[in-house]
């Protein structure tokens, strides 16, 4: 028997009329450095999207499902940007500013981009590779600020425009067009670690069930009260959904455009009153260490969002403890929307056994299946115990990477999305990372899980940050090497942190190599690059203290 029921399209358009609507009073807020923060209402995002689809198709001849590209900061108009280009029917691609030229013009070449949207504050970084971006015809200046370098670097095939000019006079309506739930409205390249950034194509589909996901009080409970800032950038896994989310459940949404450093993120929770955030854990560690040097007001934070990489327990406490704010664990890839799971913990579990849930990585929700696998391929019972590569499906998961015909076998088995993450499931649905399989260390025909030895460093009153990695070994095959930010003021030397882990590590896995670092080196989304880490200790610019065993 079919249902009764209509089949009216999930798209993106129909999430910007409902924001724009009945949430109009709704606003987004962009942090100005020491001016006055720029407001728009919901409903004025509406009318600006309207005005900006008219401006991409009637002055840069947008037509189909066409690539529009944004190389900005979080922003109003990146948001503006974020409904406008999906409802018209052609698909935004999120560039993100911090790859390096080469990978820049090879994601925009790949995915066709035809406008670029810039902050004019990063005219300088697109000036110094728009001529190589074969197929873009216009670029549109957000801001005010010089746009010549990239005037000069355009010529002739490429048209320069203002984004006041271009849009002013425009209709603030526009007769969105009826699209296919599965066609794309959105795409997303992985920061390309490893090889080439792989591109993701979200569906209008996926985009509006993954959105109400993050609205669940399971997910990232965001509801109509709600004021986000939303610190991760928006071409991070298009800032984990949250301007989708709040569109649709009215939350207002802090935008920090390039203030991302900890002093201006503590003026803005001060003077904003954000109930919630979302960052990787890199960030909530420089923003720790300025909250504890200075009196700020984050009273109104009701709790924050970590993700992207695995959140220190040590991190956690010391939020709640001096703080009192709580982190809420979350994991996710760009290949999942990238919602994946949230620590919250069940029903009546309190005290420790809820701080013990509050560690993993999270509860899988209904919109995402999730198994584990061993070595072959062969399913692991979901007990809790059984470790090894965590595998995924469901509506907002990818089913490919964007110009494959077939399913990469590397990263797709079965139906599957081969997470590369190493853990464990449990039978109510926790996911418990020890690892990604590519940064387990292998000592001996034993795993060493990096992240742990990591979560144990940090938890060292002493310890700023400790990244931990794999390096070669003539008689394990690899051993851990710790690399260690001591807090500012502080001292400690390789011994002391050897016996401070030996309290809560077994022997065999304590680190013999050490390094003190000024900083470790992160990725283009703030996470440790421990690419970087295992070169530079190959390449000896590593100053290693070896120590005997004790
Ligand atoms: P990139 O691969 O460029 O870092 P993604 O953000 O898509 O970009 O990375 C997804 C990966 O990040 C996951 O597969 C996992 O390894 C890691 N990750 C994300 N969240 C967490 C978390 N809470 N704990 C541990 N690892 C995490």
């Amino acid at each position: 028997m079919r249902s009764t029921m209509m089949d009216a399209p999930l798209q993106v358009a129909r999430i910007l009329d409902h924001g724009s609507t009945v949430h109009a009073t709704a606003e987004v807020v962009t942090w100005a450095g020491g001016g006055e923060p720029r407001r728009m209402s919901y409903a004025e995002v509406g009318r600006t999207a309207a005005r900006l689809a008219h401006a991409l198709r009637d002055e840069c001849g947008v037509t189909g499902d066409e690539r529009v590209a944004t190389f900005m900061w979080n922003n109003t108009e990146h948001l503006v940007a974020y409904f406008a280009v999906p409802s018209m029917g052609a698909v935004l691609h999120t560039l993100n500013i911090r790859l390096f030229p080469d990978q820049l013009v090879y994601v925009a070449d790949h995915a066709e981009d035809r406008v670029v949207l810039v902050d004019s504050t990063l005219v300088p970084l697109l000036a110094r590779v728009i001529d190589r971006m074969g197929a873009v015809r216009h670029v549109v200046v957000v801001g005010g600020g010089d746009p010549a370098p990239l005037v000069a670097a355009a010529g002739d095939r490429i048209a320069v425009h203002h984004w006041d000019a271009l849009l002013a006079g425009r209709p603030e309506v526009y007769d969105w067009p009826a699209t296919d739930e599965r066609d794309a409205a959105a795409l997303c390249y992985t920061s390309g670690t490893t090889g080439e950034p792989k591109g993701v194509a979200y569906s209008h589909r996926s985009i509006y069930l993954h959105s109400l996901q993050v609205c669940m009080p399971e997910g990232f409970g965001l509801g109509v009260a709600d004021r986000e800032l939303v610190i991760v950038p928006m071409f991070h896994a298009m800032a984990w959904g949250l301007p989708y989310a709040a569109f649709l459940s009215g939350a207002s949404l802090v935008m920090p455009d390039r203030f991302l450093q900890a002093a201006p993120i503590a003026e803005m929770i001060a003077a904003e009153r954000p109930t919630t955030a979302a960052a990787v854990p890199t960030i909530w560690t420089d923003l720790l260490a300025h909250l504890d040097a200075h009196d700020v007001d984050t009273s109104s934070l009701r709790e924050v969002v970590v993700g992207g990489s695995a959140c220190p327990p040590a991190l956690m406490h010391a939020f709640a403890d001096r703080h009192g704010i709580e982190i809420v664990h979350a994991w996710g890839m760009t290949e999942m929307s990238p919602l994946g799971s949230v620590a919250r913990p069940p029903a009546g579990a309190t005290g420790e056994a809820a701080w013990r849930y509050r560690y993993t990585q999270g509860r899988i929700p209904a919109g995402v299946a999730a198994r584990i696998v061993g070595p072959l391929g062969e399913p692991l019972p979901a007990d809790g115990a059984s470790v090894g590569e965590l595998e995924v499906r469901g509506p907002w998961v990818t089913a490919r990477y964007v110009g494959d015909d077939a399913p990469d076998g590397e990263k797709f088995r079965d139906g599957w999305l081969r997470t590369g993450d190493v853990g464990t499931l449990s039978p109510d649905g926790y996911v418990t990372l020890t690892d990604r399989a590519k940064d387990v260390i292998k000592s001996g025909g034993e795993w060493i899980s990096s992240v742990e030895l990591e979560n144990a460093l940090m938890a060292h009153p002493a310890v700023r940050e400790a990244c931990v990695v794999g390096v070669p070994d003539g008689r394990w095959g690899e051993r851990p090497l710790a690399t260690v930010v001591v807090r500012e003021g502080a001292e400690v030397t390789a011994e002391e942190l050897r016996d401070f882990l030996a309290t809560s590590v077994a022997r065999w896995q304590l680190p013999e190599r050490w390094a003190f670092v000024e900083a470790v080196p992160k990725t283009s989304v703030g996470k440790f690059d421990k690419k970087v880490v295992r070169s530079r200790h190959a390449d000896g610019a590593l100053s290693v203290t070896e120590l005997t065993t004790p």
